[in-house]
């Protein structure tokens, strides 16, 4: 809150003859706001930039980002009731233990659904268009994960397909996941839309 100098008094309720328009505190602008992202992170917009905190300074779920770094999806488990999280966690959602294990999932899965994106990608995505988002079982274990999907057009993607996962350089500091494109399921590719 700014300092109590600069707060006006409340407006008189009795209007008179004429009534000033009502007055609308203006916030501070985007230039005068407090900016929360170290310097040191990459340069896309904050706001639109989902994954911008992968640092020990700036996440807890750093060992997330080191291990994917060293090409391994892993996520959290509590050793208390032994089910896997995801996302990740720092503090364990059923009995609140922050002493989670780490472990590996497995790199293969089955695409459960998906959607190419024709349009409005988000800021610094426009070359991209168009690619595919989707919804992964992840072989073996209860997770469904959702990520870009590559490695294949979108009229060709089938559902039930094999995709792997792939960790790759989001940009010079900075890594995520995606799954690539293996095979499709046997069988005729069912028209995901169809064409006017
Ligand atoms: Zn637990």
């Amino acid at each position: 809150m700014s300092g109590p100098s600069r707060r006006r008094p409340p407006a008189r309720s009795s209007a008179r003859t004429e009534a000033p328009a009502p007055r609308v505190e203006a916030g501070p602008t985007a230039a005068e706001r407090p900016r929360p992202r170290p310097s040191a992170e990459p340069s896309r917009p904050f706001l639109l930039d989902f994954f911008p905190l992968e640092s020990a300074a700036a996440t807890r779920l750093a060992r997330f980002f080191e291990r994917l770094r060293a090409g391994r999806l892993s996520t959290t488990r509590c050793p208390v009731e032994g089910e896997l999280h995801w996302p990740p966690r720092v503090a364990c959602p059923v009995c609140h233990r922050e002493a989670l294990d780490w472990v590996d999932l497995p790199e293969t899965g089955t695409v459960y659904a998906f959607s190419p994106v024709l349009a409005g990608a988000p800021l610094g995505m426009e070359s991209d268009l168009p690619f595919i988002v989707g919804l992964v079982d992840l072989d073996g274990v209860p997770l469904r994960l959702f990520g870009r999907i590559v490695g294949v057009e979108w009229p060709a993607l089938a559902i039930g397909a094999r995709v792997r996962v792939e960790p790759f350089a989001v940009d010079a500091d900075r890594v995520f996941y995606r799954f690539r494109f293996v095979s499709n399921p046997p069988g005729p590719i069912t028209p995901s839309s169809e064409q006017a």
